[in-house]
């Protein structure tokens, strides 16, 4: 079986969940605050390899009881494979693991692009859902700063598209990119309002380090609140 090249990233709620090697890197590596995947290239594994994979560590994983309902898509951007490069490895899965119901992954909204509305539907149907969309900032001077390679709207767009082809997907919101961007404090309740019309089931929430908009807005309102307190116990004593 061939080395994954590479750190292996996945969302916090699919630590339990089996993983497929599908691709290695992303295919934009371009975001501004990202390293997540510098240095590794995109590359697609091939249905040969997927296949190896499978055959080798799926009876492992039975023998240890573990759930194999769900299938966890590894790299960057999987989605960016074509609809019939995506569809050959899900009939891999079925076959592997006929048990399989959903198989999620990261998706990207220039991912979602590539796909007609017909595909996005058939996809559905094969057990695609609850995909991880990195939407990042509400805002379009955040995403155009941080190079995130697409618009407000096109994410607006995209994130519709699937839902209407019944794909849920949960939208990663990089909380702390708007007070990097635009040099300012304290931002965080402006960046969520901003990033309400994202139609989601979920949005995740994420901090970006380096940056003044991390403060807590909880613990920025208790300090506002202690200020005001003391501003008023001064004026009383006046
Ligand atoms: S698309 Fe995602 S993985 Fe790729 S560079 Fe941007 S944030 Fe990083």
């Amino acid at each position: 079986m061939k080395e994954y090249n590479g750190t292996i990233y996945r969302p916090p709620v699919e630590a339990e969940t089996y993983l497929l090697p599908v691709t290695e890197g992303c295919t934009h590596n371009a975001c501004r605050f990202c390293s997540m995947y510098k240095g590794i290239p995109f590359k697609v594994i091939t249905l040969c390899d997927v296949e190896e994979y499978l055959d080798t560590t799926v009876p492992l994983y039975r023998r240890m009881g573990i759930d194999l309902s769900r299938i966890y898509l590894l790299g960057a951007d999987p989605f960016a494979l074509s609809f019939n490069k995506l569809k050959e490895r899900i009939e891999l899965i079925k076959a592997y693991v006929p048990e399989c119901e959903t198989i999620t992954m990261y998706a990207a909204v220039r991912n979602i692009m590539t796909k007609s509305d017909d595909e996005l539907r058939q996809l559905k149907q094969m057990g695609v859902d609850d995909l991880y969309v990195g939407i990042e900032s509400g805002l379009d001077d955040v995403l155009e700063n941080l190079n995130k390679g697409n618009t407000l709207e096109d994410a607006r767009v995209q994130s519709l598209r699937l839902l209407e082809a019944g794909i849920q997907h949960r939208d990663m919101l990089m909380h702390g990119l708007i007070g990097h961007v635009r040099k300012a404090p304290f931002t965080l309740s402006e960046e969520a309002d901003d990033a309400m019309w994202v139609p989601a089931e979920e949005t995740i929430n994420l901090s970006s380090p380096d940056s003044p908009g991390n403060a807590l807005y909880g613990l920025y309102k208790i300090f506002m609140q202690d200020q005001k307190g003391e501003c008023d116990n001064r004026k009383n004593n006046l």
